[in-house]
């Protein structure tokens, strides 16, 4: 017998707005100072009313558009009851039955697969509970309750069950996170707790009519995580069935054990919860205008599939080097420019050299010093000129990585920095042929091994050259002077 596993994504992304969802407080993932970024609208206090933030209302329907979603033009809030220390009103602001966005669907990008969307709502965060420090008063462990995150707005996206594998799920959540970062909605960043995912998973036999019992993981916060997680919930479900024990699949909640790398119970069915949903009456529902919609959809940018789409087009790459670009919008935007900017200088370059550079050379220097690229003196243009002086045979490869360094270093022009240390290639061919006579003089048991035979040796002279002309000679042409100067 077969089984087929099958899994559903829930999402929640924090979104980037300037100020949360109901009030003016900051939206500051990165302040860390407890209770700073608070007023009594997102502290829950009472007589208080909560103002929609329409930045906020914007960047989930911009969302929803850049994944197929129909938008529902008349929408409201309604009100999640649950008691619980991180939510000071025992209600969460969210939507139940008219979410913002509905029925979308993504075409994953490698396996072509189309995944369908359920739904894409808006609800509020809440509050970040530090459970187990020392209280001020007793000196007893106690929790903590710091209200900064508390009504930062939450996007919710939930699919149909339409995975099959691990491998599926992990495509579609990186896409996700990368359709955020181009839309500018959400940073997508999953160690900071900003993306959170939760799978449900099932398996049943091939020939079953109906889905099998489901279990979900919570609290996934790395894609590593979440393909261990969801391979270890089908193994386990798999090998109950095929054991005949397939009433040992209970539904209920599991986490994660990563010492163990195995999932455990963590709550079942039976506790679930009844929030009794109802129209939130502070806020009143909401018309979109068809205009208003239309307006949104042209102003979302390309979008990472089109971008790869159009880069198999524009420039002789391969899948993993566009890949690798597309996942990097800042790395792309500096490749399309210098690239740009070259063709000026040098018609139809090829694109490798400026590939090289940007993602060995540049990326090495981001790392290194620490330095992200928008913020490097280093520019779209002086890559440019680089490589044409390169594919020009003005200076040598060893020397532009160099040169490289020092615009980096300095923010100075290629140019002045090659005229002015003299790192122009050696064009003159007397000069160079002088040179290679002196090597030849200076070795002349590896001149006599080199014509014994041995050509490998010549490598070694050539390298000599190399160095007495600090890198300024072009290899190739110094071979072929070393070769005809020993036949000659
Ligand atoms: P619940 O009411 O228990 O929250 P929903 O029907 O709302 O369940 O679905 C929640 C998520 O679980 C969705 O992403 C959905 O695709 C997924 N899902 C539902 N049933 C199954 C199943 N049998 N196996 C795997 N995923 C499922
Ligand atoms: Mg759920
Ligand atoms: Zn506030």
């Amino acid at each position: 017998m077969n089984y087929i596993p099958t899994i559903g994504l829930e999402i929640h992304a924090e979104l980037l707005t300037q100020t949360k969802m109901f009030c003016s407080c900051l939206n500051d993932p990165t302040e860390i100072t407890p209770n700073k970024n608070v007023c009594p609208i997102c502290m829950g206090h009472p007589g208080t009313l909560p103002v929609p933030n329409k930045k906020v209302i914007e960047y989930v329907i911009r969302t929803g558009l850049a994944l197929n979603c129909d938008i529902n033009k008349h929408s409201k809030f309604d009100r999640k009851n649950y008691f619980y220390p991180d939510l000071p009103k025992a209600y969460q602001i969210s939507q139940y039955d008219l979410p913002f966005c509905k029925d979308g669907y993504m075409v994953l990008p490698q396996s072509g697969k189309k995944i369908r969307i359920r739904r894409i709502h808006l609800e509020e965060d809440t509050a970040k509970l530090q459970h187990g420090g020392p209280s001020t008063s007793s000196g007893q462990p106690a929790s903590l309750v710091d209200f900064n995150r508390a009504g930062v707005p939450l996007m919710e996206l939930v699919t149909e069950p339409d995975f099959h594998s691990a491998d599926e799920v992990v495509e579609f959540a990186q896409e996700f996170q990368l359709i955020l970062r181009y839309l500018g909605v959400s940073d997508g960043d999953m160690e900071k707790g900003h993306l959170r995912l939760e799978a449900n998973i099932s398996v049943a036999p091939a020939d079953a009519k109906e889905l099998g019992t489901k279990v979900e993981i919570k609290n996934i916060n790395s894609f590593r995580f979440m393909k261990a997680g969801i391979e270890y919930e089908i193994a386990r479900h798999t090998k109950l069935y095929e054991e005949g024990k397939e009433e040992k699949v209970v539904q209920e909640t599991r986490g994660w054990n990563e010492q163990k790398q195995e999932t455990f119970s963590q709550r079942s069915k039976e506790e679930a919860h009844d929030y009794r949903y109802f129209p939130e009456p502070d806020i009143p529902p909401f018309d979109f205008a068809d205009d208003y919609i239309e307006e949104l959809r042209n102003s979302i940018a390309e979008l990472p599939q089109q971008r790869r789409e159009r880069y198999a087009s524009e420039y002789n790459l391969s899948e993993k080097q566009t890949d690798a670009l597309v996942q990097d919008p800042a790395y792309a935007d500096f490749f399309e420019e210098a690239i740009s900017e070259l063709r000026e200088l040098v018609p139809n370059a090829p694109v490798d050299l400026v590939y090289n550079y940007l993602m060995s050379d540049i990326r090495g220097i981001e790392v290194q010093k620490a330095v992200s690229l928008q913020h490097m003196p280093l520019k779209p243009v002086h890559l440019a000129f680089i490589t044409a002086q390169i594919l020009q045979d003005k200076i040598s490869s060893r020397t532009a990585k160099d040169v490289l360094l020092k615009v980096y270093k300095t923010g100075d022009d290629p140019d002045s920095i090659i005229r002015q240390e003299g790192l122009a290639q050696i064009s003159d061919l007397s000069e160079l042929e002088k040179i290679v006579a002196d090597v030849c003089a200076a070795n002349p048991s590896v001149v006599e091994e080199y014509k014994s035979g041995k050509t490998a040796v010549l490598q070694f002279l050539v390298g000599k050259v190399m160095a007495q002309t600090k890198g300024r000679a072009n290899p190739a042409q110094v071979k072929t002077l070393l070769e005809k100067f020993e036949q000659g």
